[in-house]
């Protein structure tokens, strides 16, 4: 099979590779759709937790192209996707029912072999079928909606919370939309690239702002025209340090900040200790997810989450380089979806 294979960071080609075993209590998917996020971007520049060789891909669907002994109801040919976390069960976090933290988490592809390949195989019990009307390239997006489920269980929003969201990525315009179904009365969504934020107008976000990308004075002055108390809740969904360090300004007393993008580690940023203090600021941190794959169908099959308009760009497994540099310039795409195979776009 062709596989997308780094052997160090920023190293890449396709490569003709084995197709994977299939074990006793596996099912080996053959990929439809496969999604570009941030995070491929940091692997590929070596800045996120990976092990290499590895093939990356962590966001797809596809259908099963054969099943282990043991892999419960599945069955050749079933439409699915397939949650890439896996837990190892047994260690300090896991035995405390924390397993978002177990020492051993393990991520198709991120530490383990993923979806930019013509087959993945993954766990049975990380597979979950999807409907016929959901097409693969939205069902791909099945993990970043996951991802959000669990950012909202970590915010915790209240019936009638205003929240700031900065970011008008595939990220931030998911979260921005379960923010929306759950419960706050006010989202402004607020980012530099104005096509972004029609892409989530047209998605049902209710209020986008355009704010300039390096002028903070100017982008306080026209959020607290709307907003002079600021928010409830406030969301960095960029993952750029710089526009974490400005949640605080839009913090009101008691306010939530939120931290949802991918940084680089290295990166700092100054807080003021006696605000937290005074205020009783909260900074939450929201990373990846476990068990939340069940909820995000739910949203994506009666399309109460819309991706729609996010996908911007098909690409196959051969034109990899050229879908990553689309990533990475990011001005002119949301998601972009790799399509194994020959076919460009997947139904
Ligand atoms: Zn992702
Ligand atoms: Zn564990």
């Amino acid at each position: 099979m062709k596989a997308i294979v780094y052997h160090r960071a920023n190293e890449f080609s396709l490569e003709d590779t084995a197709i994977p075993e299939c074990g006793d209590d596996q099912a080996l998917i053959r990929v439809k759709s496969c999604g570009i996020c941030k995070t491929d971007v940091h692997i590929h520049q070596g800045h996120f937790t990976s092990r290499f060789p590895l093939v990356p891909g962590h966001e797809f669907s596809g259908i099963v192209e054969k099943t282990g002994k043991r892999a419960g109801n599945l069955a050749a040919g079933d439409r699915v996707v397939a949650d890439n976390a896996s837990l190892c069960g047994d260690c300090y976090y896991c035995r405390r029912d924390k397993p978002l933290y177990c020492e051993n988490f393990h991520s198709l592809g991120v530490n383990g072999p993923g979806g930019f390949a013509d087959f993945v195989v993954v766990d049975a019990n990380k597979v979950f079928r999807i409907p016929d009307d959901l097409d693969f390239d939205r069902a791909s997006f099945t993990e970043p909606v996951a991802c959000a489920v669990h950012g909202m269980d970590r915010i915790g929003a209240q019936c009638g919370d205003q929240a700031l969201i900065f970011g008008a990525g595939p990220a931030g315009i998911i979260l921005a939309q379960l923010l929306q179904l759950g419960g706050a009365s006010d989202v402004l969504l607020a980012a530099p690239t104005l096509f972004k934020l029609k892409a989530a107008e047209e998605l049902g976000i209710r209020e986008t702002l355009q704010i300039s990308r390096g002028d903070h004075a100017a982008n306080e002055k026209l959020i607290r025209e709307r907003y002079p108390k600021g928010f409830d809740i406030v969301i960095d969904a960029t993952g750029a340090g710089a526009v974490a360090g400005q949640c605080f300004r839009f913090a009101k007393k008691g306010a939530k900040i939120i931290f949802y993008g991918v940084y680089n580690e290295s990166e700092t940023i100054a807080m003021n200790p006696y605000r937290i203090f005074a205020d009783e600021l909260t900074v939450i941190g929201s990373c990846a997810q476990t068990h939340c794959f069940p909820r995000a169908l739910q949203y994506l099959t009666k399309n109460t989450v819309r991706v729609d308009t996010l996908i911007s760009r098909h690409y196959r497994l051969e034109e990899y380089a050229t879908a990553l540099d689309t990533v990475i310039s990011g001005k002119e795409s949301l998601k972009v979806i790799i399509n194994p195979g020959s076919c460009r776009y997947s139904k």
